[in-house]
């Protein structure tokens, strides 16, 4: 049994759809459970629809009437005269989204995972009816069913126990009756009942829960590239494709921001030794990267990743204290509070510096709530580089002229907080 994992970018269109299901066809001899995200940018769009600030985005109706042409144009596409039934049944989220718009209180987070994991109900609706169509027989799962959280919104705590239970009960005998399941992404129930996400860019995670859940034999993440590359193609003229990655380092590559696989996918399939395959879902015929066990990387090459957007804060206590434990832990403190993701830190006596991605809350809440103990001072603009097996030739290659603010080296990492280009 094999999961595979298709992301937005291979399903954003009706050629993409008949694309995915080519491979799908290629493989249906043998059990899979589909795991699908939204489409194309469905995600995005659906954010749109509300505001942090006031619950619902004032546009929002014609941003769904918006979503819904899009989703409508495909269907018409891939089924012509026959699109009526799966017009109505992508019709009922639809409607349910709505009325969740009706509803919208001011729990922003709350909102956002009701409303947004519309996206992927629509588009496993549309994949799981156009296999079913071209005759590639399948079942629909809601996937809430099976995956549990808390309810912690936008990023859910998986609730192993029950998960590894509901799957046994529900999954595995819908897998072994009728083959190939189609189910979302990014997507879960928390107890109560309502629904949860994973945190953006999750359907890989919900990829990686359920091949634990039912042992897989492998997980494929079919993407836009031949596989796991050294640098990310956008920054980075001479990539080249690494073939294989020991999963402790694919966990080291995602916590340093790369952004090919979401940071909490690794674990579970390093867990059960479960391979995990990148591959391109343009040429699917041709080998792809694989994350498994293995001593090192091959080849062994450097591998670099950029974030750009980073802000560098600089802290220093009024009161001339030393920055010490009980300072570091009102710091702390405020992260942890306010979600706050740190990149990289440095500690010397008299400041704290921190690096950390440019997000509203930095400046709205974080700096405010610092500046009553501290003071704080802050750079923006600046790219944190990771490089991996570095050479202090690479180094000098990549920074240039560029301005150090920060950086630090061990003994395969170098880390390097510059100006952006
Ligand atoms: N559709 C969700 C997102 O765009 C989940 C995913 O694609 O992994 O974040
Ligand atoms: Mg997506």
């Amino acid at each position: 049994m094999k999961v595979f994992k298709f992301g937005g970018a291979s399903v954003n269109s009706a050629s993409a759809v008949v694309n995915m299901a080519g491979i799908v066809e290629q493989y249906r001899s043998e059990p899979l459970v589909i795991v699908v995200s939204a489409m194309g940018k469905t995600t995005n769009n659906l954010e749109l629809l509300l505001s942090e600030k006031t619950g619902v985005a004032d546009d929002w109706q014609s941003t769904l009437s918006r979503l819904k042409d899009y989703h409508y144009e495909i269907i018409d596409n891939l089924f012509g005269a026959d699109v009526e039934e799966v017009r109505s049944k992508i019709d009922h989220f639809f409607r349910m989204l709505e009325e969740q718009m009706q509803l919208a209180s001011f729990d922003y987070n709350f909102n956002y995972d009701q409303i947004v994991s519309i996206g992927e109900l629509v588009s496993t609706t549309i994949i799981s009816e156009y296999l079913n169509h071209i005759g590639i027989s399948n079942r629909w799962l809601d996937v809430r069913t099976i995956i549990k959280t808390d309810s912690t919104y936008r990023e859910g705590k998986v609730e192993w126990e029950m998960t590894q239970s509901l799957a046994n009960k529900y999954l595995q005998p819908m897998i072994d009756s009728c083959g190939i399941v189609v189910t979302q992404g990014f997507i879960a129930g928390s107890l109560q009942g309502t629904t949860t996400t994973l945190g953006r860019e999750g359907s890989d995670y919900s990829a990686a829960i359920l091949s634990y859940c039912l042992s897989a034999e492998a997980m494929i993440i079919w993407k836009d590239v031949p596989g796991f590359l050294n640098a990310d193609p956008k920054y980075f003229a001479n990539t080249k494709k690494i073939n294989t990655i020991p999963y402790n380092e694919a966990i080291e590559l995602a916590y340093y921001g790369a952004s090919i696989i979401h940071p909490k996918t690794v674990k579970p399939l390093q867990n059960k030794e479960i391979p995990l395959h990148v591959k391109s879902f343009v040429t699917p015929q041709s080998e792809g990267s694989v994350i498994r066990n293995a001593d090192s990387i091959d080849p062994e090459t450097p591998l670099y990743i950029f974030k750009n957007n980073q802000v560098l804060l600089s802290i220093m206590p009024k009161d001339f204290s030393f920055i010490a434990e009980d300072n570091l832990q009102k710091i702390f403190g405020q992260f942890a509070k306010m979600g706050v993701k740190v990149n990289m830190i440095q500690n010397s006596a008299l400041s704290f510096s921190v690096c950390m991605d440019n997000k509203d809350v930095v400046f709205d809440r974080l700096i405010p709530v610092l500046q009553k103990d501290f003071h704080v001072r802050y750079n923006n603009n600046l790219q944190l580089i990771t490089i991996r097996y570095y050479t202090s030739e690479i180094i000098n290659s990549i920074v240039g002229e560029r301005k150090i603010y920060l950086e630090q080296h061990s003994r395969v990492t170098a880390q390097l907080l510059v100006s952006e280009q």
